[in-house]
């Protein structure tokens, strides 16, 4: 049997961040994965150049049960302490909208950060490696995991096996049932940051829009984001419509403002005034993609010169121009989502190591945790923090 410090399950943002933490500080450690690579993930994230952190990262920018459980690893590991990581491996990045940083040429670039950290901090990792059994002995308290590769002992272990979403690539619910095992609660899981499919109504008249995309600004449930909306074969996508996935409840409708910058009822009263006999379908292909004008008007709506509608009729085209309300019937599943809403349940951890506050030496880190970032790099952060805070401990 080997001995350890320190096992970590799971090679991904959180359990390699933790690792490196972790072995700076001379601890034995060792990294089990099933998956062949490791950061499986960072790889595909923010479409190959990886949106691996945000400068604003705030704890308002996560949901969880307990809001102010993130704050404590998100001020002890901040973005600018994973960029001085970086920038001393020479990765280049760019900032883009809304203080999201991305590499500047590809997310490969990270993973080499973390396989040459790790190497420089004395981690082992085993990759390919199937995850048989784990318990804890009563006798010494120490973890023994089984695996396809031999059993491993450790006096600490932490589950970093990230969440369910992207189950083509390796994701699983290892890390809940592994808690659920040392009895500790887990909250309700969902697909979160993930597409909307459309009731059988809405697909019938909207399908054929599938590509099209417009600026919009989307509210749910006392939340607004503003970007683009894209059509779907199915329903719709885009990161204004993923953030708004994270906070929709089954039967919740979404208001979409298909013209956030534009009064379009001043322009459609100022058209009626000036007598102008252009088609309502044309008027609006001015300001909204010329199919998308033409379906949405014909759902509602009669299209006509525009000196034939009355005042009030104008007031009410504008109204839902800017609240066009939409029911999902649901949003798409783990396949296409891109995180996993809930986890291990936050007041089951500390919040300073991420160790349970019921099993000694058990730690839980990165998106198998209660808490779940908004679109724009703060997943990663999340997995880099909790991660860097748990080596700490660990
Ligand atoms: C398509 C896509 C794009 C994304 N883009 C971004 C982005 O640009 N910015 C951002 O901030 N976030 C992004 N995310 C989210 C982000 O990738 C995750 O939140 C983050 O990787 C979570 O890190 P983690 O370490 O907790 O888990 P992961 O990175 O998922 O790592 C978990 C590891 O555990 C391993 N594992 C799982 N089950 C087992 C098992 N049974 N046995 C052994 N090993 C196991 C996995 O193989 C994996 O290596 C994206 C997600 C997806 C799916």
């Amino acid at each position: 049997m080997i001995k350890k410090d320190v096992i970590i399950i799971g090679a991904g943002a959180s359990g390699m961040m933790c690792a490196i933490s972790s072995g700076k500080r001379g601890r034995s450690v060792l990294v089990l994965d099933h998956a062949s690579n490791i950061g499986k993930k960072i790889r595909i994230s923010g479409g190959g150049s990886c949106n691996f952190t945000n400068i604003n990262t705030n704890h308002a920018n996560y949901l969880s049960n307990n809001p102010h459980f993130c704050k404590s690893a998100l001020s002890r590991f901040a973005p600018r302490d994973l960029i001085a990581l970086l920038e001393k491996h020479g990765v280049e990045y760019e900032e883009r909208e809304q203080g999201q940083l991305f590499c500047a040429r590809s997310s490969e670039e990270i993973i080499r950060v973390l396989e040459n950290e790790s190497k420089d901090a004395g981690v082992n990792i085993i990759l390919d490696c199937k995850i048989l059994e784990v318990k804890k002995e009563e006798k010494d308290g120490r973890f023994i995991v089984s695996t396809d590769h031999g059993i491993f002992e450790s006096g600490s272990l932490v589950i970093a096996t990230g969440g369910m979403s992207y189950p083509q690539i390796g994701a699983s619910c290892l890390g809940y049932s592994i808690a659920e095992k040392f009895g500790l609660k887990v909250t309700e899981l969902k697909p979160a940051l993930v597409p909307f499919i459309f009731s059988p109504v809405d697909k019938k008249i909207f399908s054929e829009l599938s590509g099209i995309s417009i600026d919009a600004a989307i509210k749910c449930n006392d939340v607004k984001f503003q970007g683009s909306l894209l059509f779907t074969h199915k329903g719709l996508s885009g990161p204004a419509i993923l953030q708004v996935s994270s906070y929709w409840k089954e039967g919740n409708a979404i208001i979409i403002d298909l013209l956030p910058e534009i009064d379009i009822c001043n322009i459609l009263l100022k058209k009626r005034q000036s007598k102008s006999k252009v088609d309502m379908h044309n008027l609006l292909s001015e300001y909204l993609p010329t199919r998308f004008a033409k379906i949405w008007l014909s759902r509602n709506f009669v299209s006509k010169p525009v000196n034939q509608y009355n005042e009030k009729e104008l007031h009410s085209i504008a109204h839902q121009i800017h609240n066009w309300k939409v029911i999902p019937r649901s949003t798409e599943d783990y396949r296409t989502a891109e995180v996993t809403l809930g986890g291990i349940d936050t007041d089951e951890l500390s919040s300073k190591t991420m160790e349970s506050k019921k099993v000694k030496g058990l730690y839980f880190t990165g998106e198998v945790i209660d808490v779940t970032g908004q679109l724009g790099g703060y997943n990663l952060h999340w997995a880099w923090a909790s991660g860097f805070v748990a080596g700490q401990y660990a």
